[in-house]
């Protein structure tokens, strides 16, 4: 492992047992000229067997994972396990702390800063930390998103993936599979955001599986969500051989996220009217949403069709919107 990171973990990934601690990010500021971030970080090593890292608070505003890691951070015990399991439930500890998607100290979007920077901004050296020293030891990745303060999805788990390596992709799809959410997708990384940016990305980067969720939205936490995000993360733990049990299983609906036509933007600004909801059935040319503009309420309306059949999977939250932001996107069913 060749990793140039300055950051300084408390915790030794080889030692067995419990442990607990913070990964040191120096940060020196005019209120503490040699102080560090702490990001949380716990590990847990019984024996041999495969690493499960399971990530949340990528984004700070996206909080179910982070609720589901807590949990997980209290109850799991080393003798429960086979290997090892690493759990970094503030990712972007200092975005998760101001309940933001962008950190306040750097505005670094974790999620799209990898393969990151040693040397770089707070954000970058996280991210460079996560692929070179996390995601380098892991055999399969989890990162728990939801669709923060502007999104909501219907509870979901998802793969990247990858056109190069069909072996890989088929042991993706039985790890999301198993993760058994209401409803699994296949990414092919959002537009203009390049997968490799992404944990996925750093996961494909260093050959390792990865998965993703986004488990609900709106900057909030329901117990519907906890609890598939809850039993995803143990079923994948069973799946990999780490712990012993059963994966409960589950109805998943298969969706692909085929292309950027799957997507639905504002096109002017304004207030807008969702004319569908989540979970719906729509068809290409269907109406998604009106456009208004209450400054001028006898200004007709714009409407944005769905370009697209497919299943309602994500929408916008907020009612005021600009031209470019994403007011829905759709998933087309497949067969698993
Ligand atoms: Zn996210």
């Amino acid at each position: 492992m060749t990793s140039r990171t300055r950051i300084v973990p408390e915790v030794d990934f080889d030692k067995p047992g419990q442990q607990r601690g913070f990964l040191r990010l120096f940060h020196s500021v005019h209120s503490s000229a040699y102080g560090y971030i702490p990001f949380p970080i716990v590990v847990l090593k019984n024996g041999e067997g495969p690493t499960a890292l399971f990530v949340s608070g990528t984004h700070g505003d996206e909080y179910e994972g982070q609720v589901a890691l807590c949990n997980l951070a209290r109850t799991l015990q080393p003798e429960a396990i086979q290997g090892r399991v690493i759990l970094l439930p503030a990712a972007n500890l200092p975005a998760a702390v101001a309940g933001r998607r962008t950190s306040p100290i750097d505005e670094g979007n974790l999620n799209r800063l990898f393969p990151g920077d040693p040397d770089g901004s707070v954000t970058e050296q996280i991210a460079y930390y996560i692929e070179h020293e996390l995601v380098a030891r892991a055999h399969i990745v989890v990162d728990l998103h939801s669709g923060g303060s502007s999104l909501m999805y219907v509870p979901s788990a998802l793969m990247q993936q990858d056109d190069e390596d069909p072996a890989r992709n088929a042991k993706l799809r039985a790890a999301l599979q198993a993760f058994a959410a209401p409803v699994a997708y296949i990414g092919h990384a959002a537009p203009g955001q390049g997968a490799g940016r992404t944990t996925g990305g750093a996961a494909m980067r260093q050959g390792k599986l990865a998965l993703g969720s986004e488990l609900g939205g709106t900057g909030t936490v329901t117990p519907a969500a906890v609890r598939i995000a809850e039993r995803g993360l143990r079923n994948i733990l069973i799946h990999f051989g780490i712990t012993e049990g059963q994966v409960e299983p589950q109805q998943t609906r298969l969706l692909d996220v085929a292309g950027p036509d799957y997507f639905v933007y504002s096109s002017v600004p304004g207030l807008y009217e969702p004319l569908v909801e989540l979970g719906d059935m729509v068809r290409a040319g269907q109406p998604a949403a009106r456009i208004h503009q209450p400054e001028t309420p006898w200004a007709p309306a714009v409407e944005e069709t769905f370009a697209n059949d497919g299943f309602v999977l994500c929408k916008r939250i907020p009612g005021r919107t600009v031209r470019g932001d994403c007011l829905f996107h759709l998933g087309t069913d497949v067969s698993w």
